[in-house]
């Protein structure tokens, strides 16, 4: 494997090769022999680093922070990241935590093309799509894999982008309809930090399936700031869901019941997703009851 190995964002932005951070999605793919090319290694690049608080009590997090680094913030930050299995929390980055590729399993076959490696279906639609979305709104059915994304939509977070505009981190996904994309970040452009506001209160809940080790199920986040509520989602739509319907109906005054009912608003849940349903609602529920 060519690896490039720049000493500044200008020359990690020209290189030819996909960014390595922790390299722990990167190398899997590599060893796997699902992905090839050279690799841009970022570890040398001291702007991507820095944990910093803000004048406005909110936090300033470098691409480059290992998640066990979020543990010292508390919070949502550390609660988002701390179902993640330990090993894996002290390489991997928050750049890369938010911006791997899909942990689906025929994604990560070495014999199975689909839509996301070249191939013109999605085999996981009518096989084995036990851990997909609910929210059918792309070709590809599994959901994206981060766990903190959900919490930094949830506190709307700002992504500062190096060779492109900054944005709300929730744009770096869209609307997941882009099968062949895990996120919209272009050729050259650097994800350096992100940009978290303080909030009032929050709450964090994550279901996982027996194995502790697998993705979870379903995770919901929420942050209430100024009275303000919002509410977001992961392990249920092939990007984080912010779930607006929640925060309408609590903004109108529903208990937090009713309101998560609201949740599986516009789902379409696959023949073997059903059962995220109620799991998505009840996790809402209970991030609103925590919260409150
Ligand atoms: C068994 C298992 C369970 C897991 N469970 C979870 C889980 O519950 N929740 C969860 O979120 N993840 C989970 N993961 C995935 C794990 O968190 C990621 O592998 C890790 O966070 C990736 O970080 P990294 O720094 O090693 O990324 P890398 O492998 O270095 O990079 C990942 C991707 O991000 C890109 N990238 C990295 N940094 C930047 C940057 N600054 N700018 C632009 N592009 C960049 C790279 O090009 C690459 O495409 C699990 C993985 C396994 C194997
Ligand atoms: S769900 Fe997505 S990643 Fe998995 S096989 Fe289908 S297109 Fe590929």
């Amino acid at each position: 494997m060519t690896v490039h190995r720049p000493a500044d964002l200008a020359s990690a932005s020209a290189a030819d090769g996909e960014y390595r951070a922790g390299g722990t999605d990167v190398e899997e793919r590599h060893r796997l022999g699902i992905s090839t090319g050279p690799v841009v290694d970022l570890s040398g690049i001291d702007e991507l680093r820095g944990l910093v608080v803000t004048d406005d009590g909110g936090v300033r997090i470098g691409a480059m922070t290992r998640l066990t680094e979020l543990e010292t913030l508390g919070g949502l930050m550390a609660d988002a990241v701390r179902g993640i299995v330990p090993g894996l929390r002290a390489v991997g980055t928050v750049g890369g935590e938010l911006l791997q590729r899909t942990r689906c399993w025929y994604f990560r076959h070495p014999n199975t093309l689909c839509l996301k490696r070249g191939g013109d279906a999605c085999p996981a639609r009518e096989g084995d799509h036990l851990y997909g979305v609910v929210f059918d709104t792309g070709p590809c059915v599994w959901p994206h894999p981060s766990s903190l994304a959900p919490a930094l939509v949830a506190t709307g977070a700002v992504a500062e982008i190096y060779g492109g505009p900054d944005r709300l981190v929730e744009d770096l996904y869209g609307d997941g309809s882009d099968p062949s994309r895990d996120h919209l970040l272009g050729p050259g452009e650097i994800l350096v930090a992100v940009l978290v506001p303080s909030v009032d209160r929050w709450s964090h809940v994550r279901v996982e399936p027996r194995s502790a080790s697998a993705s979870p199920l379903v995770e919901v986040a929420a942050a209430e700031t100024g009275g303000v509520l919002r509410v977001a989602a992961g392990g249920v739509a092939p990007a984080p869901r912010r779930l607006m319907a929640v925060e309408e109906a609590v903004a109108a005054g529903a208990g937090a019941r009713e309101a998560a009912a609201m949740a599986s608003e516009g789902a379409a849940a696959l023949t073997g997703t059903a059962y995220k349903v109620p799991l998505l609602q009840a996790a809402v529920e209970e991030a609103l009851e925590t919260l409150a």
